[in-house]
């Protein structure tokens, strides 16, 4: 026996029925088939009959209800969908009615297709795809797009598609029936040819001309093989075996392309499927733009904002820590606590943290100059006031230590003061004035007021605390303690250590810190809830352009059915799809992301340009954050659809329109 008459595909009491509504309706009956390797099969029937359905069931495209289905001893029923897909790829090659070719492609890279999910790699694919074409006569046609074809041209390359992976059983479904009579006659010589290089060849069909060249007729009615017999007009046609040099060259064994191939091959799959939709896939990227855009855009907005207020509040909230007697503000008894002394100063001095401190001890005095008086604030302070408190001096010089040393009667007068005692003509540098009852030099003056130094409304005069202290203010301790932490100090360490250190010396937490706590903390929060309110907008902007993205994917799947059904009948697996739409949705992402960039950093270029009060401030964060938006929003907005389409039977895509 030649080996071309091996049984090769075995159907063993086959049914097939479909749901429709709640009823089961039967499509093949019971039915028993061996089919040899080499034949040429008719199989013909009314219409209705179950033709289709049988060829679909034969090239896997679909599984029987039940009874067993084995392809060279293999039983279908135990293979997953990748394995049904791969077993596709291996054995069969689909000719169908109305050529099901993707319109979207040049006749060469439809031939390609079933070797790209076969991973050939691309050279012997393109070169294999070429010698078919020629071999079909279409060696002028491989760039033409299907459309610029005649129907007889289409059918000739699905046959070279068929074939391109080797295509050991070729199923065709009345490969003439959409072919005028000659087109129709150049199709059957085709297929006889490829019998006569040992393909097995299996054509469904209505024409009895047709049936005429097969060897073997096989007759439906209603689902069930009425008649199965040598045809009378074809006898003793058997071919000698030779088996095709095509046939089966593809397979496990082939040579795999590499996962670069792959990934390239995806890409090319999603630019001719965006340059085939430009319009549609421009108004879904836009969407992603605008997302993207106002995401980078708010945060940039964010980000100046949080800067403007750092430099007009930050200076305010310095680095300034301010220790006062007593439980808090009003504290009845803070008057009576003695406790802050010269000493607790020194202690202050040597933490690592303190750049600077000074004490504070305040009283409204009567000052005079000759015949000039007024009441100021008179404050006794340490050498250290005008750096800790970010006071200039513009005239004459500030307190050394050796004037807080020795008790100097010294005292510098803010330009206030000045104003009031001296005339605008004196230099009041080295004049006696009066304070309360001492007599003061007057050394230096000081420059305008900082928001730091003291108010402005008063008249302000300095005299070293130890000057003050008794003889001034009759007391040793002070009223407060102001210290300037060093540069990059943790604040809130700083405080809970200045803390600690006092309150071991007095033995007790007579005194409150007030810092700039207040502020800060006003400020940290009014931060906190403008970063909130932005990022949730930015968020909804981002939904708005995923969701977006997720129904054109949807109707992108839904308008690509057959596409996807096609593919899958030439061997795609469930993730090959997958992959494919994946990948077009992160590929529309990345894209629509990058110009989502580019236009939130021209509107902050207009946005800086016009508004003098507020800028953007694109930070690294921002950018990284709107290039991952953009990624995460196509992965997972584009899952879904991806998914819905890997899911899909191939034979229910096919006959989808
Ligand atoms: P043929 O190819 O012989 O014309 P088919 O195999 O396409 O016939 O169909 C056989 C019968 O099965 C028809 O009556 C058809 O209506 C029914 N049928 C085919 N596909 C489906 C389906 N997916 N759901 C329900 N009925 C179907
Ligand atoms: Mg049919």
């Amino acid at each position: 026996m030649p080996t071309a008459l091996k049984p090769i595909l075995r159907l063993s009491d086959v049914s097939k029925e479909y749901a429709v509504g709640d009823r089961r309706i039967p499509v093949l009956r019971n039915i028993h088939l061996t089919l040899h390797a080499g034949a040429m099969v008719a199989i013909v029937g009314a219409s209705g009959s179950g033709k289709s359905t049988l060829l679909n069931i034969l090239g896997c495209l679909d599984r029987p209800s039940s009874g067993t289905y084995t392809v060279a001893d293999r039983d279908i029923s135990a293979l997953d969908s990748d394995r049904l897909a791969e077993l596709r790829r291996a054995y069969f090659g689909f000719v169908f009615q109305r050529y099901h070719l993707l319109p979207m492609l040049p006749a060469l890279k439809n031939v390609e297709m079933p070797a790209i999910y076969a991973r050939t790699p691309s050279s012997e694919r393109r070169a294999r795809a070429l010698e078919l074409l020629n071999r079909l006569g279409l060696a002028g046609r491989a760039e033409h797009r299907p459309h610029q074809l005649s129907g007889g041209e289409q059918q000739r390359v699905s046959v070279a598609r068929a074939l391109v992976n080797g295509g050991k059983v070729i199923l065709a479904d009345e490969p003439t029936g959409a072919l005028d009579k000659t087109s129709g006659r150049e199709m059957m010589e085709v297929l006889l040819e490829l019998q006569a290089q040992g393909h097995t060849v299996i054509v469904v069909t209505h024409d009895r001309e047709v049936a005429a060249h097969a060897e073997r007729i096989i007759e439906l009615s209603d689902g069930r093989i009425v008649a199965d017999r040598p045809n009378p007009r074809n006898p003793g046609c058997l071919p000698v075996a030779t088996p095709a040099a095509g046939a089966g060259r593809a397979g496990p064994e082939a040579p795999r392309a590499g996962v670069l191939e792959s990934v390239v091959e995806a890409f090319n799959m999603v630019r001719l499927e965006m340059a085939s939709h430009r319009l549609r896939n421009a108004l879904t990227m836009l969407g992603i733009v605008i997302g993207i855009a106002s995401v980078v855009a708010i945060m940039a907005v964010g980000e100046g904002a949080q800067r403007h207020m750092q430099e007009t509040i930050g200076s305010l909230t310095s680095r300034l820590v301010e220790i006062h007697r007593g439980s808090g503000w009003g504290d009845s008894r803070a008057s009576a606590i003695r406790t802050m002394l010269p000493g607790d100063l020194e202690a202050l001095r040597e933490q690592r943290y303190v750049a600077g401190a000074t004490p504070l001890t305040r009283a409204s005095l009567t000052v005079r100059y000759r015949s000039a008086h007024a009441t100021a604030l008179v404050s006794g302070v340490g050498e250290g006031f005008f750096k800790v408190r970010n006071v200039a001096v513009a005239v004459g010089r500030a307190f050394g230590v050796d004037d807080i040393r020795q008790q100097s009667p010294v005292a510098v007068i803010d330009q206030q003061a000045r104003r009031k005692l001296f005339a605008a003509t004196e230099d009041p540098i080295g004049k006696v004035i009066i304070v309360g009852n001492i007599p003061c030099t007057v050394i230096g003056v000081t420059g305008p007021a900082s928001p730091e130094s003291f108010r402005e409304q008063e008249l302000n005069v300095l005299i070293p605390y130890t000057t003050a202290g008794v003889r001034l203010f009759g007391q040793q301790h002070f009223e407060s303690i102001t210290v300037r932490l060093a540069e990059h100090e943790d604040g809130s360490l700083a405080e809970k250590s200045i803390t600690s250190v006092l309150s071991y010396k007095h033995g007790a937490k007579d005194f409150f810190i007030n810092n700039k706590d207040a502020l800060a903390n006003a400020y940290d929060e009014s931060r906190r809830s403008i970063a909130l309110t932005l990022s949730l907008i930015g968020s909804i902007a981002l939904l708005v352009g995923g969701i977006g993205v997720m129904n054109i994917m949807l109707v992108s799947v839904t308008e690509r059915t057959r596409e996807i059904g096609i593919r899958m009948a030439v061997g795609a697996r469930r993730r090959d799809i997958l992959k494919q739409f994946l990948t077009q949705s992160l590929v529309l992402c990345l894209i629509g992301g990058v110009f989502g960039l580019l236009l939130a950093l021209a509107s902050g270029y207009l946005y800086t340009a016009f508004v003098k009060e507020a800028r953007m401030v694109f930070t690294a964060g921002a950018v990284t954050a709107g290039v991952l938006c953009s990624t995460v929003v196509g992965v997972l907005f584009g899952f879904l659809p991806a998914r819905q389409a890997s899911m899909l039977s191939p034979n229910e895509a096919l006959s989808r329109d």
